[in-house]
């Protein structure tokens, strides 16, 4: 049978064409957004969208298609890119991705992955070594955050849970505790466990909108007299909308106390531990019990790829298990390498390479210095708002993560929301800054995520200065 469009697919020099004009294409786009050229995006309605690449499709004489691509879609490292919680990713990171992406090693067995699958274990072994765990700890890489906080409470569930019902299913009445400023994702995820939303109790949060830890003994004991199971405290690290961090240590006291499995949700800022400067802001993450880091936000890695850490290791291997121990001997060898056994996933990305990669570059100081770049810039941001009169912050930042509106003297709450909502609008219409907005309490406040290192300070005074005149 002839086959030409494999014969043209497989073509090697057609592929070593094409992708030198992409990473041409790549490297000048890298030096346009550098230099804050350009537009952050240019923003179509969904319908419009769809039919632009619907044409496409049909076009004989149709532009380039990554050159197009550049063109209709979001650049996370534009300095004016103050959006979501989306790392622009390094580009040494992004290059290690096209090779794992060529060489597609399927992971769910040693042999389908040898090198990623060694790389995964150094990789996790020394984030668990800096998140201040024993040797007894490990950890693996998963999909996301979502997955990995799922992952994470069915370890918990198998561990401390008073029943089994990994093999006979559930009936009980589990719970866990976890402050209402929490990630949607944990919600989601408990429900998925069977607990509903009578097991999800949501721990108020103080002004700063960090858990009360003070609610956390009497929500515990009234849900005991509910006849509740509560399983886990789930700390956020920090929690999304704000960027606010739990007190970690206070929530691990708790849970030491009442035997409960402690959940760090630090997919945004899990890794501050990285930083001498912000450390701090995670003390007592090594008494958590498992710890979930997104890659792909604050550590420079593409989407996606997060590390599920275990302070006990081997509670990472009885989340899928019809055996309830697993011993971690020197006698019986553990089977690290065949990382299917402890995933949600069975194949599933080699995104190990991408944090090798780095580690290998540049050392773990690259990831130090990024984070202190852009927490540092959260205050600065803050300090620029308090110097302007009708302007407000949601509260202090503790990260990168920056609430604030626009509050004129005088206007009524709804007005106010009114003008805040539409100024965020009209920002993503005209294109020139990238912010998004939340609700907090009924009040609409306009949100930034530094992300890009290429912001500075003159980006965020223009920010400020372009939604006075919108204004
Ligand atoms: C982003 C985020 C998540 C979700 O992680 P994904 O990688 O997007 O699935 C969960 N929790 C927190 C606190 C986050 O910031």
């Amino acid at each position: 049978m002839e086959t030409p469009l494999l014969e043209q697919a497989y073509n090697p020099e057609s592929f070593r064409k094409l992708g030198h004009q992409l990473i041409d294409l790549l490297a000048d786009r890298l030096g346009s957004l550098k230099a804050g050229e350009g537009d952050v995006l240019h923003f179509r309605l969904p319908e419009a969208e769809r039919a632009f690449w619907q044409q496409y499709l049909l076009d004989q004489e149709a532009p380039p298609l990554a050159q197009t691509v550049l063109e209709h879609t979001t650049q996370v490292h534009h300095p004016r890119y103050m959006g979501h919680q989306v790392a622009p990713p390094l580009p040494l990171a992004s290059l290690a991705a096209l090779l794992g992406a060529s060489l597609n090693n399927g992971m769910a067995v040693y042999e389908m992955g040898m090198a990623p699958s060694a790389m995964e274990r150094l990789v996790t072994d020394w984030l668990c070594r800096r998140a201040g765990y024993g040797s007894q700890a490990r950890g693996f890489l998963t999909s996301g955050g979502t997955l990995a906080n799922l992952t994470g409470l069915l370890a918990a569930r198998r561990a401390r849970g008073n029943s089994d019902i990994w093999n006979e299913g559930y009936s009980g009445k589990e719970a866990i505790l976890v402050s209402e400023a929490a990630h949607y994702c944990v919600d989601r995820a408990a429900r998925i466990m069977g607990m509903g939303q009578a097991g999800v109790l949501k721990v108020p949060v103080d002004s700063d909108f960090r858990m009360d830890t003070a609610q956390l003994g009497p929500i515990y004991d009234r849900a005991l007299a509910e006849g509740l199971e509560p399983l886990a405290v789930v700390g956020s690290a920090p929690c999304t909308a704000t960027g606010s961090y739990d007190p970690l240590d206070r929530l691990a006291d708790f849970c030491e106390a009442k035997n409960l499995w402690l959940h760090v949700d630090g997919a945004h800022g899990g890794a501050a531990f990285l930083s001498q400067k912000y450390g701090s802001l995670v003390r007592g993450i090594e008494r958590a019990d498992s710890v979930v880091i997104d890659g792909h936000k604050m550590l420079g890695m593409p989407v996606l790829s997060t590390a599920l850490l275990f302070r006990n290791g081997a509670d990472s291997y009885t989340t899928f298990s019809q055996e309830a121990e697993y011993l971690l001997t020197e006698t019986e060898e553990e089977d690290w390498y065949n990382l299917a056994k402890r995933t949600f996933e069975c194949t599933k990305l080699t995104s190990s390479l991408t944090w090798f990669a780095v580690l290998k570059g540049y050392g773990e100081a690259i990831f130090t210095e990024y984070i202190d770049r852009q927490y540092d810039q959260g205050r600065q941001l803050a300090e620029l708002i308090r110097q302007r009169p009708g302007w407000e912050l949601a509260c202090e930042p503790q990260s990168n993560i920056l609430c604030f509106r626009l509050h004129p003297k005088g206007i009524d709450p709804a007005s106010c929301n009114r003008l805040n909502r539409r100024i965020r609008q009209q920002l993503l219409e005209e294109g020139k800054f990238y912010i998004v907005q939340t609700k907090l309490n009924g009040t609409v406040y306009l949100r930034t995520s530094l992300m890009s290192p290429f912001t500075t300070r003159r980006h965020l005074v223009e920010l400020l200065d372009a939604v006075e005149a919108m204004a």
